[in-house]
């Protein structure tokens, strides 16, 4: 086939997309689909049962369903450990079917998320190229694949949480930055990874939803490691914008955009921990007075299940609906991008996963973050400490800190200097992805390599 230039488009190429099933993984992946399609490629997304996405926000994409023998109430890592072992059968099946499939034209290229690492040996066998989709930033990922590394050396699991000691090895990580798995899911946590960095190694690419503007020495270390071609191509919402449907698991409530529309400039906080954190009831009573009592404007995403221990919405406490009815609004789960795009918004109380994190910096909203899992404090450390958009809530939810924090951000002259300073940062995110710019070229070297195929 033709180098793919802006007007002569693959039409005959056909690629296979497998997302991991969880909120923060399935954006991407979709949002890579969408662009791949806008470029002229055909779609079939590969899913599992669980979380299985809504094929008919994407009539341009075929979809195929594979079993996953999932049952309900398991932590995520086993959740991931077990699809890594039940879906490889039924995902074999389907590549096998497919890539004789004469209809949709043959499958040249398959591109899952790296932690489906099963997929590396199948692609192998039946001999497609097999493209990795990062879906965690740079760092995150070097931190990822240091820690069998950091394991051999006795380092890990980590003995002390809070400790503050640097990790030569990872700069501008401390020991507490490091991914914390509960006790019980270690094994299981050092057994994915080992798989998942070995089948990387053996793919033919590795795609980021990170950018060069903002993690520019750890993808050269990456690229350099690795030794496959390196595309950051982030951000992918904003490359995907306009043309993609939702790949949300939950419905957004759209009431909250007439509620910002009602408010002033860059009053609104808006809080939301991701679609898989959960806390436990006290933390849910600290968090609402400490949002009471700073005086701020804010949307507060509560999700169902956002309370340990219950499936259901979680109950607020008594006299706070009161006291903040005239500058505050709860909802179950919001159109996170519009939120951020809004004018009213002027700061993001997040759990710091990738994408709200990605998002916010991309819509120039400061953050104040509170990680509670896995890549969560690595990413609060590059917005507290590297990009210096943002501050963390370092000792826990509690109501005198979150107020004093919310005030520092939303009104004080701290807040003021990372407004300015995301507002740099905005910008040559905003560059990277116009012509020229570096996302754009490695999206471009992307379609190189896999109309190669
Ligand atoms: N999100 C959303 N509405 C909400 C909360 C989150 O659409 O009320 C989206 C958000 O825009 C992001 C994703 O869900 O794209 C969450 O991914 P992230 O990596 O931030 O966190 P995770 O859910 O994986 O912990």
């Amino acid at each position: 086939m033709a180098r793919v230039g802006e007007n002569q488009l693959p039409q005959a190429h056909h690629l296979l997309l497998f997302p991991c099933p969880f909120q923060g993984h399935l954006n991407p992946m979709l949002q890579l689909a969408t662009l791949l399609h806008s470029k002229g490629f055909s779609i079939t997304i590969v899913h599992t049962q669980f979380n299985s996405p809504n094929p008919s926000n994407f009539s341009n994409f075929h979809f195929e369903i594979i079993p996953d023998g999932l049952s309900d109430g398991l932590h995520p890592m086993d959740i991931l450990s077990i699809i890594n072992v039940n879906c490889a059968a039924p995902f074999r099946a389907v590549l096998a079917r497919m890539l004789s499939d004469n209809r949709r034209g043959p499958i040249t290229c398959v591109i899952t998320d790296d932690v489906l690492s099963f997929t590396q040996s199948i692609t192998d066998s039946l001999k497609v190229p097999r493209i990795v989709l990062v879906t965690c930033n740079a760092t995150s990922y070097v931190t990822i694949s240091s820690i069998p590394m950091l394991h051999q050396k006795g380092y890990y699991p980590i003995e002390d949480p809070n400790s503050e000691v640097p990790v030569p090895e990872i700069p501008p990580l401390r020991v507490k930055d490091l991914p914390v798995p509960p006790p019980s899911t270690v094994g299981t946590f050092l057994q994915l990874i080992v798989r998942q960095i070995s089948a990387t190694r053996a793919s033919s690419g590795l795609i980021f939803n990170a950018l060069d503007c903002l993690e520019q020495t750890t993808l050269s270390k990456i690229q350099q490691e690795f030794r496959i071609p390196v595309f950051p191509i982030g951000p992918l919402y904003k490359f995907a914008a306009g043309h993609s449907g939702s790949s949300s698991l939950l419905s957004p409530d759209h009431s909250c955009m007439a509620w910002l529309a009602k408010q002033a400039p860059k009053s609104v906080i808006y809080v939301s921990f991701g679609s898989i954190a959960a806390i436990d009831g006290p933390d849910l009573l600290e968090m609402a007075w400490g949002l009471a009592n700073s005086g701020q404007p804010f949307l507060w995403v509560v999700r169902p299940g956002f309370v340990n221990g219950s499936e259901c919405a979680a109950e607020l406490p008594e006299g706070f609906e009161e006291e903040t009815r005239d500058r505050g609004l709860v909802v179950k789960w919001a159109p996170q991008q519009e939120v951020l795009s809004h004018p009213s918004v002027g700061g993001f109380w997040t759990h710091g996963g990738w994408n709200s994190t990605l998002e916010s910096v991309c819509e120039g909203v400061p953050m104040l973050c509170w990680p509670c899992f896995m890549d969560q404090a690595g990413n609060a450390r590059l917005v507290s400490h590297v990009w210096r958009v943002g501050m963390t809530l370092e000792n826990g939810l509690e109501r005198c800190e979150i107020d004093w924090a919310i005030r520092r951000l939303m009104v004080g002259n701290e807040g003021k200097e990372m407004r300015e300073r995301i507002k740099d940062l905005k910008e040559n995110v905003d560059r990277s992805i116009r012509k020229g710019g570096s996302s754009h070229q490695s999206l471009d070297a992307l379609i190189d390599l896999i109309s190669s195929f």
